[in-house]
């Protein structure tokens, strides 16, 4: 297949959804209205809409079809019963408890093992995970490898673990760390993988301070992939191979099937420890539903099912790891600057780097992603000021970086389709200089990236 340059998406379309194009005033009033946040936006004004790959992906033909054998017993469903054995024909842990999604698993398992004074190590704890952990009262501690923390670093295993970082922390904490966890691949830290070989250093760790290991598996077949691409001796293994190694290392997870379950909602929680299953099963009763379909509807155990199949499939992960760096390797050469390398799910625009006459509490990465949408309907996501500069005594300081992230939907949209991406982001980079910043009108006390209002400066 290497042959040839143009990457041919694995599967023809069979059921279209119309996309709406708009006019730039149309766009102009639709800002206006929204507040400048892309978050009030009507999904209808968005063409081509690249705020997260959660839950937007393309179901195929097969998932469609496995919809119609939704079975909604209440109890003991033959769609809970496929579910279970796709699970477990990749991640065997001996209990696999259904959730609506994977913030729904982590709520339960950190209420059961968390709590004040606990601490809890992760490379890099995506945002809900890490809000799960506070809330429970125990300090989320992120220990991803130093390079990890630098945009420029070029690095096959971003994601890794610092693994002596972990040690000594296990040190002098054991006795108040329940879990560590290792996130695949590192989301928060742009969609970068997990090497086999840091996962087996760090389960050893684990092992020599008696602490059981989980992953947040959400993109583990994409980490599968770059395992396959990147890690020596490791090119001839298939992905299902893989990923019940990486499984091995394990004593549970947790996931998001909005993900790498290639399904539009679900998750799941699991582990080997049966004292431990009883407890998570316990409150899942009380929050989600019984222990056979979790906050989910039998139809959607069945999408998931036939979802764990279809994403371990090799020509799905070569296209889909091939588009993502297509659309980054495009902008690269456009001049525009990014982060690298790139991750397996989304390109990250460094905004800062592009708008350095704007300073970070004029919000760089908003101004883009709102200039992105204006000049052509394009929707992002802001990573930056706007959502880590706000402090829960009213202080506002610069984020770490002013990142705008254009995460891809899986199979949802075509060459051509990124090739306007390209466009667009080449034409605004280009003006740069003409773009303004913005000022916050309205913000809540906590998450205001969500619902803050802005309006332009100057
Ligand atoms: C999306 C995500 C979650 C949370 O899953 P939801 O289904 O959105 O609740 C947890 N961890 C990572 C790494 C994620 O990407």
């Amino acid at each position: 297949m290497d042959r040839w340059k143009t990457i041919v998406e694995p599967f023809r379309i069979h059921s279209v959804e119309p996309v709406r194009m708009t006019t730039v005033e149309e766009r102009v009033a639709a800002l206006e209205a929204a507040g400048y946040n892309l978050f009030n936006l009507h999904a209808d004004d968005v063409l081509i809409d690249l705020l997260t790959d959660s839950g937007t992906g393309a179901m195929s033909r097969d998932q469609w079809a496995a919809i119609q054998h939704g079975d909604e017993s209440y109890a003991g469903s033959p769609s809970w019963f496929a579910f279970l054995e796709s699970v477990q024909a990749l991640f065997p842990f001996r209990h696999v408890i259904p959730t609506h999604q994977g913030r729904a698993a982590e709520k339960i398992l950190f209420s059961v093992i968390g709590g004040p004074g606990k601490s809890i190590p992760n490379n890099t704890h995506f945002d809900t995970t890490r809000a799960n952990v506070e809330f429970s009262g125990a300090e989320a501690v992120d220990l991803v490898i130093p390079e990890g923390r630098d945009p420029a670093a070029i690095h096959p295993f971003k994601g890794n673990m610092d693994v002596e970082a972990l040690d000594a922390f296990l040190r002098e904490r054991a006795g108040s760390v329940p879990v560590v966890f290792v996130t695949i691949t590192n989301n928060s830290g742009g969609g970068q993988p997990v090497s086999l070989e840091n996962l087996r250093a760090v389960r050893a760790v684990c092992d020599g301070h008696g602490i059981p290991l989980f992953l947040d598996g959400c993109r583990f077949a994409e980490n599968a992939w770059f395992i396959k691409l990147r890690e020596p001796g490791q090119g001839d293994r298939s992905i299902p191979d893989i990923v019940r190694e990486i499984a091995s290392l394990a004593d549970g997870m947790t996931m998001s099937a909005k993900k790498d379950g290639l399904a539009n909602i679900g998750g799941w929680l699991a582990m080997n420890d049966d004292a431990l299953a009883e407890r998570c099963r316990n409150l899942l009763i009380l929050t989600e539903g019984f222990v056979t379909y979790g906050g989910l509807a039998g139809r959607d155990l069945e999408a998931i099912a036939q979802g764990l199949r279809e994403v371990v499939d090799e020509d799905y992960l070569r296209y889909r790891i091939r588009s993502t760096a297509y659309l980054g390797d495009a902008l690269d050469a456009a001049g525009v600057p990014l982060v690298k390398p790139f991750g397996g799910h989304a390109i990250y625009l460094d905004a800062r780097a592009l708008l350095p006459h704007i300073p970070p509490l004029e919000y760089p990465g908003q101004a883009l992603a709102v200039a992105l949408y204006r000049e052509g309907g394009i929707r992002g996501c802001e990573i930056g000021t706007v959502m880590f500069g706000q402090h829960p005594d009213g202080t506002e300081s610069a984020a770490a970086m002013d990142l705008v992230r254009l995460a891809i939907p899986r199979r949802t949209y075509t060459q051509s389709h990124i090739d306007y991406v390209v466009e667009v982001v080449s034409y605004v980079a280009s003006r740069a200089s003409d773009l303004r910043g913005m000022r916050i009108v309205q913000a809540p006390p906590a998450l205001r990236h969500f619902t803050a209002t802005f309006e332009p400066l100057g």
